[in-house]
C-alpha cells in the first residue's frame, strides 16, 4: 500500500545551515554537498539566495552552487523570496528555484514582510521570467499543518492555496510544517483535501521532528500515497518557537526506515551516515540523528567487548 519508490529532498544545508550562527567554510559546504550527492541522493535543496544581511551563513550561495558536482539526474534547488534572489539563482544555473509563502497572514508578514496575495503575485511574476529559461518553479506553503500565531489551519484553507499556485502553473508543491505541529490524522486529512481536489499536483512533504513524531507523519503521508519527502542530514535544523527542539527529519534516519519498508529511495544508507558524521565534525557538537549514533540495527558487538551483560 506504500510507494515502491520515494525521491528524498536534502534540505540540511538550507535549511539547518540557516540556523547555524558560526560560518561554515565554503569549501566544507561544498564537499559535503558533493558527499551527499555520491551517496545517492538526486534532489538537495543546497542554499538560499536570501540576503545575506539577514541570513549571512548563505552570503556564499553562489559559491556553493558553483562548486557542486553536476552529476546526471541531479536536481539542484534553491530558496528564494524574490526577483533578486532569482536573478542569482539564474546565473548559478541552478535546475529549480524554491518560491514559498506562509498559509497564515501573521506567519508571512513576521518571514517575508508581506501579504499572501502580494506573495502569490510575485510567484507569478517569477514564473514568467523562469519560463525562459531551463528553470523549473516548485512552489512551498509554510506552517501548513499549524501557525505558531494562528494555531491550527483548516486544511481546505491550504488546498485554497495550492489551487492558487496551481493556477499560475505551479505542480510541484512542498507542505512545511516549519515549526513540528503536524500529526498523523492532520496529515492524512491536508493531504487528501489536497488530492480530492487537485489529484495531479505533486506534494512534497517537510516534516520537523519537533514534537518526536515526524517519521511518524511521513508513515501518514506514506499511506496517502506520498511519494516525496524533505529531510536534513543528521537531523539539523532548528524551531523558532521551540527553543532545543530537534530540527528536520534527519536524512539517514528516514532512509533507514525507508528501506526496512523495502522502498527505493536510490540511496546509499552507509554513505550517508559518513556525511553525517563528517557535519557532526564541521559543527563540532552531537547531532539529532539516531542511526548515525546507534548505527545499523544488524551491528553486532563480541561477547568479549562486553564486560558483564545487561541481564
Ligand atoms: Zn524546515
Amino acid at each position: 500500500m506504500y510507494p515502491t519508490k520515494v525521491e528524498v529532498t536534502e534540505v540540511g544545508t538550507r535549511d539547518g545551515f540557516q540556523n547555524e550562527k558560526i560560518f561554515i567554510p565554503t569549501e566544507k559546504k561544498i564537499d559535503l554537498i558533493n558527499k551527499i550527492v555520491a551517496s545517492g541522493v538526486r534532489r538537495i535543496e543546497a542554499t538560499a539566495f536570501v540576503s545575506p544581511r539577514a541570513v549571512p551563513q548563505l552570503v556564499d550561495a553562489s559559491e556553493v552552487i558553483a562548486g557542486i558536482n553536476r552529476v546526471p539526474s541531479l536536481r539542484i534547488a534553491c530558496l528564494v523570496p524574490n526577483h533578486q534572489g532569482l536573478a542569482r539563482a539564474i546565473a548559478a544555473e541552478v535546475d529549480e528555484v524554491v518560491a514559498f509563502c506562509s498559509v497564515t497572514e501573521s506567519h508571512n508578514q513576521t518571514n517575508l514582510n508581506r501579504s499572501i496575495e502580494e506573495s502569490i503575485e510575485g510567484f507569478e511574476s517569477i514564473m514568467k521570467s523562469a519560463e525562459k529559461t531551463h528553470i523549473a518553479v516548485h512552489g512551498a506553503l509554510a506552517v501548513a499543518f499549524g501557525c505558531p500565531f494562528e494555531g491550527d489551519v483548516d486544511p481546505s484553507h491550504v488546498a485554497s492555496l495550492v489551487n492558487q499556485l496551481y493556477a499560475i502553473g505551479i505542480r510541484n508543491i512542498t507542505l512545511g510544517d516549519t515549526t513540528g505541529m503536524a500529526t498523523p490524522p492532520l496529515v492524512d486529512r491536508v493531504v487528501k483535501t489536497i488530492q480530492d481536489k487537485m489529484p495531479d499536483v505533486k506534494i512534497s512533504l517537510h516534516f520537523h521532528n519537533t514534537r518526536g513524531i515526524g517519521l511518524v507523519n511521513v508513515l501518514a503521508g506514506l499511506s496517502a500515497g506520498i511519494s516525496r519527502y524533505e529531510s536534513s542530514i543528521g537531523g539539523i535544523g532548528g524551531c523558532p518557537f521551540a527553543p532545543g527542539a530537534s530540527g528536520n527529519i534527519c536524512s539517514e534516519d528516514l532512509v533507514y526506515m525507508l528501506g526496512e519498508y523495502g522502498i527505493d529511495t536510490g540511496v546509499d544508507l552507509l554513505s550517508l551516515m559518513h556525511c553525517a558524521h563528517q557535519l557532526q565534525g564541521i559543527l563540532g557538537r552531537a547531532l539529532p540523528g539516531q542511526v548515525m549514533k546507534a548505527g545499523l540495527r544488524t551491528r553486532t558487538f563480541p561477547l568479549s567487548a562486553v564486560k558483564r551483560a545487561t541481564r
